[in-house]
This record gives structure tokens, C-alpha cells and sequence, in this order.
């Protein structure tokens, strides 16, 4: 141990664990790349107004969990709290909706901070993959990627998870509904914080999760009885494009979610072994974001699944996923002359593409051959003084315990021949 321990609210990944997280981030990208997704990487930090604007002044992310400084030069930024914004700023600012090719689809892997108090599933510091299908309004676009975020989770052989789906209505219903709903609010007993949410941003009040809150709110306006013909026809053809791919969903008319560009879909992917932080991943239409930062009308949809809480998920289902080990083969030599012998050979076996290891540091048999195993290899390359002078070394089957003598020139032939 060191005089240092990682921040609280953050962990590190480290083998063998830190594989699965990998294999997650992969899993859930394989997809979106099928699907014509381009890979977009922006920066770790931004101009905070720019998540002040697109995120939402009324937001818990903006107002308490924000990660936000000024550098030596005057600038004020923030570390990223989520993707969606950073990445409409890069698209905007690449002129990527220009070329007449919309949608612009893009992906992304990364991490993001967020101020929060930690606790199972909720870090400071967590990792999501996200995806963005910039300027079309289409109800097979929202389609698309609720059926790709369904595709990855069931890649990975997850089955307790829901999706539950809503719709937040547009510039046209949405205000009808917000003043109905302000109306109910107002005649509540709730807290100041709360009497100053009703004005900010009332939505939000139905996602309080407190029992004195949610027993006022029985019998609320639904905003699903305020949806314009338009908001409805175009929701009904989401749902029934999911229903038509096999993807079973929850409507939910109390989803909101916690960040403030959202319009029409709105979803959340939830997992049922998790406990309290059971969302997954979510997402949404975002039809005004664009508007929002300074860019030009680009009605716009995406989601983000969490990393960490996805590899809980695996874990609360007891799934292992089947990551190949990393080394294939492990070569032990026996004194001086076959340390420089055999690490040509790793050499030459790694240049040819097998993953290969080597028992550094002197090791004597017994330690290198125990190293050997816990690397998860195959096969052993085990070569001493005599077995040079005959010109072979020892091909050792890890599994099996069998061994053979093979030529030393003929070492990646017989090694990717006992590999099949
Ligand atoms: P959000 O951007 O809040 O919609 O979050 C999308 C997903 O990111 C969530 O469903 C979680 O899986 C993950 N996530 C968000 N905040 C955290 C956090 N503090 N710690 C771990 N995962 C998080």
C-alpha cells in the first residue's frame, strides 16, 4: 500500500476483473458499429456553459455533481458529467450535419464525473458507451437504438432487465402540460426546494423518489393524456416498431429522467438485481438540444449505458463471460544461454500474432512453471543447456501435461500447430 488510495467515489480496474469491463465496452459497441455508427472521441473537459445550457441550469448534474473549475488562464470548465452534449458540440463544430447525410451516427466510450455521494452502483467517476443519431425526426431511428441497447444486453447473456418507455411530448404539448402540472404542484405540501423545482422545472417533481412525495402525487396530469396528434402518432410508431423486433417494453407515464433536453422518447433501460441504482442505461429524443447550445435545428436521438452497473448486472446474474485468456503461450528457460534463446523466440512467436508471455526475473523451474499456469497459457516452450545442444526445446501441453521435443527452427509451425 502507498500513502495514496484512490479518491472516494472512484476504483480502480485491474486484472483479471478489468477484462470484463472491457469485454462490456466491446459487446456494447459491436452493434452500434454494425448499425453504421462512427466512433467520436471529445474531450475529457468542456466549456461549463456548455453543459449549464445543454444539460440543464435545473439539473442535480449542473447545480451539485458538476466537477467544475477555472484554469490558470480564466477559462471556466467542467469535467464531461455525460455525453450527449460534448458530442452535439463536436458534430456542430465538424460541420457534420452539413453534407446533406443525416443522420449523423456516431458512438463513443469514455469516462465521466459526476460529483455524487457514492455507493453501490453510483461513482464519481464512471464509464459509460453512448450513442447519437443526429438531425432526424424518425420513429425508426428511436427504434433502432432501443433495439441495439437490446441487442447488446442480451449479447452478453443478461435477461433481468426492463425497458421501461414514455413520451415527453414537443414545443407544442409540452407547455400545455407543464402549466397543468404546475397548477397541481402548487396546491401540494412540499418542501422549499421543492416549491422551487414546480417553477424551474415541475417534470422533475415526479421523479422524486420520497413517499411523502409520491403519495401527493396520485392523480397528477399524466403527460400521456396531454400529447399532441403528433407526439402521439409518432410514439405509437416506436412502440410498435419494438413490439414488431421482439423488444418488450413498460410504459411508463412517469419516466422524466434527470437531464432537461429531452422530448417525445424517452427511455430507461433498468436491471432488476441491483438495488437501488437499478438504471442501467437510458436515453431519449432530444429534439431541441441543438437550439439549445447555438446550433441549427437538428431534432436528434441517443442513449448512454452505464459500464460499471452493466458488469454489476453480469455479476447479480451470476453471468462470466467467456473472455479468452490473454496468453497463449509461456516460455520457461533454464539458465543463461536459454534466456537469450528462447526470448528471440517470443519474439518471433508475438510477431507472428501469438499471444505469448516469458518467465522473467530469473525464476527457477518450479516458480516459472506455476506463473506459467496462472497465465492461463496453453502451452509451455521449457528449454535448458541440453536441450539447445540438441538443438530443440520442450513443448509442454499445460492442460494435457504432455511433452514433446520440437526443433528450435520449426518453434512457430509446431506452436500454431498445437494451438489448432
Ligand atoms: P444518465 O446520463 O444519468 O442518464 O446515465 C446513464 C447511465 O450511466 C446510467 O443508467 C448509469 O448506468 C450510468 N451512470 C450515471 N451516473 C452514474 C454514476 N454516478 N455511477 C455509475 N454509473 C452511472
Amino acid at each position: 500500500m502507498s500513502t495514496f488510495q484512490a479518491p472516494k467515489g472512484t476504483y480502480d480496474l485491474i486484472p483479471p476483473n478489468s477484462a470484463t469491463y472491457l469485454a462490456v465496452r466491446e459487446a456494447i459497441s459491436v452493434p452500434l458499429r454494425n448499425s453504421g455508427y462512427g466512433y467520436i472521441e471529445t474531450p475529457g473537459f468542456e466549456n461549463v456553459e456548455l453543459f449549464a445550457r445543454g444539460v440543464g441550469e435545473s439539473t442535480d448534474i449542473v447545480t451539485k455533481e458538476m466537477y467544475a473549475f477555472e484554469t490558470k488562464g480564466g477559462d471556466k470548465l467542467a469535467l464531461r458529467p455525460e455525453g450527449t452534449a460534448s458530442v452535439l458540440r463536436a458534430a456542430l463544430e465538424a460541420n457534420l450535419h452539413k453534407g446533406g447525410n443525416l443522420p449523423v451516427k456516431l458512438w463513443y466510450s469514455g469516462s465521466y464525473y459526476r460529483y455524487e455521494r457514492p455507493q453501490k452502483g453510483r461513482y464519481r467517476h464512471f464509464s459509460q458507451v453512448g450513442a447519437e443519431a443526429i438531425g432526424a425526426e424518425d420513429p425508426a431511428l428511436d427504434a433502432e437504438l432501443i433495439i441495439l441497447a437490446h441487442q447488446a444486453y442480451r449479447s452478453l447473456g443478461l435477461r433481468d432487465f426492463r425497458i421501461l418507455l414514455n413520451s415527453l411530448g414537443d414545443k407544442e404539448c409540452r407547455p400545455v402540460y407543464r402549466a397543468a402540472l404546475q397548477d397541481f404542484l402548487r396546491g401540494l405540501q412540499l418542501d422549499e426546494d421543492t416549491r422551487r423545482r414546480i417553477e424551474i422545472n415541475p417534470l422533475r417533481v415526479l421523479d422524486d423518489k420520497r413517499e411523502a412525495v409520491q403519495e401527493q402525487l396520485i392523480g397528477a396530469p399524466m403527460l400521456r393524456d396531454y400529447l399532441c396528434e403528433a407526439c402521439k402518432t409518432y410514439h405509437e410508431q416506436v412502440r410498435e416498431l419494438l413490439t414488431a423486433a421482439g423488444v418488450a417494453f413498460e410504459d411508463d407515464p412517469k419516466l422524466v429522467r434527470g437531464l432537461d433536453y429531452y422530448t417525445r422518447t424517452t427511455f430507461e433501460f433498468v436491471h432488476d438485481g441491483l438495488g437501488s441504482q437499478s438504471a442501467v442505461g437510458g436515453g431519449g429524443r432530444y429534439d431541441g438540444l441543438s437550439e439549445m447550445i447555438g446550433g441549427p435545428a437538428l431534432p436528434s436521438v441517443g442513449w448512454a449505458l452505464g459500464v460499471d452497473r452493466t458488469v454489476l448486472a453480469l455479476e447479480a446474474e451470476g453471468i462470466t463471460l467467456d473472455i479468452p485468456a490473454a496468453t497463449a503461450v509461456y516460455a520457461v528457460p533454464l539458465g543463461e544461454e536459454a534466456r537469450r534463446v528462447l526470448f528471440g523466440k517470443v519474439t518471433e512467436l508475438r510477431r507472428a500474432g501469438v499471444a505469448t508471455d516469458f518467465a522473467y526475473g530469473g525464476k527457477g523451474l518450479k516458480n516459472a512453471m506455476k506463473s506459467a499456469n496462472r497465465s492461463g497459457a496453453r502451452l509451455a516452450l521449457v528449454a535448458g543447456e541440453r536441450d539447445l545442444a540438441e538443438g530443440v526445446v520442450q513443448l509442454k501441453d499445460l492442460v494435457s501435461g504432455e511433452q514433446t521435443a520440437i526443433a528450435l527452427d520449426a518453434v512457430v509451425d509446431e506452436v500454431r500447430r498445437a494451438l489448432g
